[in-house]
């Protein structure tokens, strides 16, 4: 047995990145949801703090404050607990109250404010990151987040394809737009011709029609189009949608036929990865990412008597 030493980590921070590609149902699917925290946004809340220090916007002792429908919330808890920083977390009620809780396991305060939708904790957030002692790192609009999209999850995804496969599609949802953006413009970098895909909920096509309405892929869709995706809206191709129905049957079906334990948005992005490959079958290559965990759904969608469900319970 070839044991080789590979050092010890620092703390769980280290462990932030470097998920498994994996090819599913035709489809390359990056498995965030096995970053710490449960999901993708371990990524953002890594990245944005350690930019913040660097540029002496954060000190210790300070308050890390930031308006989010929950993974985000988990992602900076977890992070403010490894780096000693107060960690307060604004968020609608409403979501999933496993991600209320998890924040609170973390050592955070969460405030709630709104009903399913961020735009009114957003508010909030802002206001309060205004003050001394406070720091918002303001996700929907920071271009920080583009940056750790564009820097590490782009390239990182590009050298885990098949040796001389190059993305011809990039298909995701849209929370803050920023993984969108980010690695859409890493993958255009490598081919100018990858398509970019956005998805949203076909109740709240927000970014087609200006809908906003009530919905179950939790996580993205937020209540409105945030900055970043306004500001690179040039870049993306086509939008479609997924019904919420359909994003919960796929989640389930990623559980039970491929063993992946992951939330609705997840579900959706192979539903909607799949349909570009059926309409445009030249795009061969065709990239999601599944970003959170489903043990926080497991009360909504995986107990007995909800399987039959024939919708599920409507936030907003
Ligand atoms: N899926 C889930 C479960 C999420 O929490 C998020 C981010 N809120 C997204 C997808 C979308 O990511 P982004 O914010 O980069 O658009």
């Amino acid at each position: 047995m070839d044991i080789r030493y590979r050092g010890v980590s620092g703390n769980i921070l280290d462990a932030v990145g470097d998920t498994p590609l994996i090819e599913i149902e035709g489809i390359y699917a990056k498995l965030e949801f096995l970053n710490p925290s449960g999901s993708i946004k371990a990524r953002i809340a890594k990245y944005m703090i350690e930019r913040a220090e660097e540029e002496g916007l954060l000190k210790p002792g300070d308050t890390i404050v930031e308006a989010t429908s929950g993974n985000t919330g988990n992602a900076l808890s977890m992070v403010a607990a490894v780096k000693g920083y107060r960690m307060l977390v604004v968020m609608p009620e409403g979501l999933s109250s496993e991600r209320v809780a998890i924040s609170r396991a973390y050592g955070a305060d969460v405030l709630f404010c709104g009903n399913f939708h961020v735009d009114q904790a957003l508010e909030r957030a802002r206001e309060l990151g205004r003050q001394p002692g406070f720091f918002f790192p303001g996700q929907f609009e920071s271009e920080w987040n583009v940056e750790e999209n564009r820097l590490i999850l782009g390239p990182e995804i590009l050298a885990q394809l098949p040796p001389g496969r190059l993305p011809d599609a990039l298909v995701l949802g849209v929370g803050t737009g920023g993984t969108l953006v980010g690695v859409g413009q890493a993958f255009r970098e490598a081919n100018p011709g990858v398509r970019l895909f956005a998805m949203e909920p076909s109740e709240s096509r927000t970014i087609l029609c200006g809908e906003i309405a009530s919905h179950t892929i939790e996580g993205i869709s937020d209540g409105f189009i945030p900055g970043i995706f306004q500001r690179n809206a040039a870049l993306v191709n086509d939008v479609l949608s997924v019904s919420s129905e359909d994003a919960v049957e796929a989640m389930r079906h990623l559980a039970r036929h491929h063993g992946l334990l992951c939330g609705p948005s997840s579900g959706a992005h192979l539903l909607a990865a799949k349909r570009v490959r059926e309409r445009f079958p030249e795009l061969k290559t065709v990239v999601t990412a599944f970003c959170d965990e489903g043990e926080k759904y497991l009360h909504d969608y995986f107990m007995p008597g909800q399987e039959a469900a024939a919708t599920p319970p409507q936030f907003g």
